[in-house]
């Protein structure tokens, strides 16, 4: 049977409690004992949690987080919480995905009310799914709260936009790192024209990224940002191109997280990014 014979499947109309409130949530803003919030944290700055976010995370007895998570928002946590890092150091998995799983059901277990937080969004490259899904097999509850991810946060705070009418109609997040030592990845839809690529985990494979999209057609002086631990404190923004993308890697030391922005809207950093400054000098003292 070829696949144009395949029925359609028919449209189905999934109600608001069973689809986007899975597994028995509670529609108030409150963490019950044996309960897991996997909760996004944004990409570190804490005024970009969500407001569902900060108050969930209140009331957390047990915080499981990541590297990703920023210190600033692990302090929101209530002073008496249990702090668990279960993150990477150094390429090392503080503890593995499966431990993090078990982890997560032994609290809920105990009974206590468990924060799993996670950077960005938990969806978005993030394994959050894979949370879930044990947590669904073990029959415990659970809540997500989406955040938002590194590459929405980390361009608008430098005043780049993912998008623009007039030049950019896609975009695409991809994710950089190596699945069985290859990166295969759909290149000649990635160096199409007109599209913002954005590169998770993209720095160690910086130079095969380069130079895949310049193979495969997109040009070599298209605006590259490499944003360094965007939005906090630490921040650094470089603005490159495809074919000097690695070298300025090498030459600033970029380390993770580092996001690279790809497409002509970094052009627009410089136009917005100074729009504040000129704006509050406009203003009359
Ligand atoms: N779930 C996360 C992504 C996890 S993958 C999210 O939605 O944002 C980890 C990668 O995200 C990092 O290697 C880096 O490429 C990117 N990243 C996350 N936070 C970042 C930040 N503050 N600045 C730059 N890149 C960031």
């Amino acid at each position: 049977m070829s696949k144009s014979d395949q029925a359609t499947p028919a449209p189905r109309v999934i109600p608001l409690d069973s689809a986007a409130r899975p597994a028995r949530h509670d529609p108030t803003t409150t963490l019950h004992r044996g309960q897991v919030a996997i909760i996004g944290a944004g990409p570190g700055d804490p005024e970009l949690l969500t407001l569902r976010a900060w108050k969930l995370l209140r009331q957390a007895e047990v915080l499981v987080y990541d590297r990703l998570v920023a210190e600033p928002i692990l302090q929101l946590a209530p002073p008496h919480c249990e702090n668990i890092f279960v993150g990477k150091r150094c390429g090392q998995h503080a503890m593995s995905q499966q431990q993090i799983n078990a982890l997560l059901v032994d609290y809920a277990r105990a009974n206590k009310s468990v924060v799993r937080l996670k950077g960005g969004d938990p969806f978005i490259f993030g394994r959050g799914t894979e949370e879930v899904q044990h947590l669904l097999q073990h029959g415990i509850e659970y809540q997500v709260v989406p955040g938002i991810t590194a590459a929405s946060g980390c361009t608008s705070a430098v005043g780049i936009p993912l998008t623009h009418r007039d030049s950019t109609q896609l975009c695409t997040f991809v994710t950089g790192h190596l699945k069985d030592g290859q990166l295969q990845l759909p290149w000649h839809c990635l160096a199409a024209n007109n599209q913002t690529v954005v590169f998770y985990m993209g720095l160690g494979n910086a130079d095969m990224i380069s130079k895949n999209l310049q193979a495969h057609g997109r040009a070599a002086q298209t605006p590259v940002a490499l944003i360094e631990q965007g939005t906090t404190d630490k921040q650094r923004l470089i603005i490159s191109s495809l074919s000097c993308m690695t070298a300025d890697i090498a030459q600033h030391a970029l380390q993770p997280p580092t996001l690279i922005v790809v497409g002509e809207v970094v052009d627009f950093h410089s136009l917005l990014a100074s729009a504040p400054a000129a704006l509050q000098q406009a203003v009359p003292k």
